[in-house]
């Protein structure tokens, strides 16, 4: 059901091509890793091009300050204080900060809600193989620090005993996920209230289990019907999550 921590990370996306025909973990993955880069420099190039809609012209021609010895005038260059240049950083940081990040805010909603035209099979693969980077008594203490998250996973999952046994739940999906985390440990789970292949306690299943999956850069299992979902909106969700990225990096930098 749960996918969280590390392997949340852009790393685990997968195939930006629509209407792939071989859908297997193992193409997912071997599709991100040809696609990441171009899609970052995507990402890159069409924020440089909204920050520079509002780039000062050419007010070098103008400019009453002496010993001015900035050569490439880009959003990183350092800039007297009196320069309109630096008018220009500043507005950009607000810009980011502010009616970028709503836009990009409002593209997640919009790209999440295209999940309600698919629905789910009922495979129960993710109540079979759940997975974290936290193991159970990190969990635990997380949610009694108040992480919701944490806590809704801690109601339904409990550990695996030993890799073996998570192997077996899907060894597919064991593999790929091992193979993403590479080096990080990974702790598996699942949920005991699964009976066959139907949850038994499913009016009082948790938001986990309700909003699953919870992230359109989640890798899910093979047999999960959400897969058409994320094929639909891989790219998008792709570049949003590499445009958050540098918005993130540009912030730090321009502070
Ligand atoms: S509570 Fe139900 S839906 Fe949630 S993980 Fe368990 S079996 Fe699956
Ligand atoms: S289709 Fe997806 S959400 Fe539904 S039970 Fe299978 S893995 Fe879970």
């Amino acid at each position: 059901m749960v996918i969280c921590g590390t392997i949340l990370s852009m790393d685990n996306f997968f195939s930006t091509q629509e209407n792939t025909e071989d859908n297997s973990l193992n193409s997912q993955y071997d599709n991100l890793k040809d696609n990441y880069e171009k899609i970052f420099i995507e990402a890159a190039e069409s924020i440089r091009k909204e920050v520079n809609a509002f780039k000062p012209e050419d007010p070098c021609k103008k400019c009453n300050i002496k010993d001015c010895k900035v050569e490439k005038k880009d959003m990183f260059a350092s800039y007297p204080p009196a320069c309109p240049y630096r008018d220009w950083q500043l507005k950009i940081l607000t810009f980011l900060a502010g009616d970028y990040r709503q836009k990009l805010k409002s593209a997640y909603k919009n790209m999440m809600e295209k999940k309600n035209n698919y629905s789910c099979n009922r495979c129960a693969a993710c109540c079979k193989l759940a997975t974290s980077q936290f193991s159970y008594e990190q969990l635990k203490q997380r949610a009694m620090r108040g992480d919701k998250f944490a806590k809704d996973f801690v109601s339904v999952f409990v550990p695996y005993k030993n890799e073996e046994e998570a192997k077996k739940a899907n060894p597919e999906y064991f593999e790929l996920l091992n193979k993403l985390v590479e080096d990080e440990k990974i702790y598996y789970y699942y949920c005991p209230k699964l009976s066959g292949n139907l949850c038994s306690d499913y009016e009082n299943r948790p938001d986990i289990c309700k909003d699953f999956p919870h992230n359109p850069l989640k890798l899910l299992p093979s047999e999960c019907s959400y897969n058409a979902w994320k094929n639909e909106i891989a790219h998008e969700a792709m570049l949003l999550k590499a445009k958050v990225d540098i918005i993130d990096y540009y912030g730090s930098k321009l502070k």
